[in-house]
């Protein structure tokens, strides 16, 4: 299973054990998954039922205490922070909840700056910044500050600037939780349409339980565990979505 392609990440008995000082906190206890290219997977969970764990530990954020972590072929668990750099930049988009945009910068600017930033020590990208803001519908927005832009638009000038290295995981860290309901649905319908037209492997974190349903596959964790693994037969496009 570890060296079959059709799994974009696997990871096998993963623990993440925090050290508080005399305190020990169990985030993540001997994790078993496999993702599979082209997926898109919600993680879903109370707070504090390592979800953001997971999500670091995919995207090379932060290491495992045991455990072995294979993305795209690549066995990162024993990865230098020098070589983790180098994977993150060149593997993984990340798309935060608070869109983390440069203020002082245009939409174009701000995702031209990733595109710098991805052809330092890779091939340039294949698409400029004016392709992929057109991919996430915002053609109309090249030269807004992020402060003139709503909230769902800086969201997907977020998600046009985690292509810029045609990363292989798109991660997703509750993107949708500091927006309203049909603004989010927006979001998530660009990260959907990049999915299916695209087969980018999407991996999302949400609280928004109805939001879940997009994927293909749900995954409840709880307290550090898999409570459950949910498959979605027919997974529901985001614009149908309801309360
Ligand atoms: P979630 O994203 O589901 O809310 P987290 O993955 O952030 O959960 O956290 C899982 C557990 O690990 C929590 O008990 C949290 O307090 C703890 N934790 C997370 N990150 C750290 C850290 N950097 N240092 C210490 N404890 C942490
Ligand atoms: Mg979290």
């Amino acid at each position: 299973m570890m060296n079959d392609t059709s799994y974009i990440a696997t990871l096998e008995k993963v623990r993440k054990v925090y050290h508080m000082g005399e305190i020990v906190i169990s985030a993540l206890h001997e994790l078993d998954l496999s993702i599979k290219r082209g997926e898109f997977l919600a993680v879903v969970g109370p707070s504090g039922s390592g979800k953001t764990t997971l999500l670091n530990l995919l995207g090379g954020i932060d290491t495992p205490s045991s455990g072995r972590i294979t993305i795209d072929g690549e066995d990162i668990s024993g990865f230098s922070q020098k070589e983790l750099t180098y994977f993150r930049r060149e593997k993984i988009g990340f798309i935060f909840q608070f869109f983390n945009l440069i203020p002082t910068l245009t939409a174009r600017e701000n995702v031209d700056f990733a595109i710098e930033l991805a052809s330092r020590d890779k091939v340039p990208p294949s698409r400029s910044a004016i392709e992929l803001l057109g991919v996430v519908g915002l053609e109309q927005r090249l030269n807004h500050f992020p402060a003139q832009l709503s909230g769902g638009e800086q969201q997907r000038v977020a998600v046009a600037r985690a292509l810029a290295m045609d990363p292989a995981l798109i991660l997703g860290d509750e993107p949708t939780g500091n927006l309203d309901f049909s603004t989010g649905k927006l979001v998530l319908k660009a990260m959907k349409d990049l999915n299916v037209a695209e087969g980018k492997t999407c991996i999302i974190v949400t609280h928004n339980t109805p939001l879940a349903q997009v994927a293909d596959r749900i995954l409840h964790l709880h307290d550090g565990r898999i409570a459950e693994e949910e498959i979605v037969e027919r997974p529901i496009p985001p614009e149908e979505i309801t309360w």
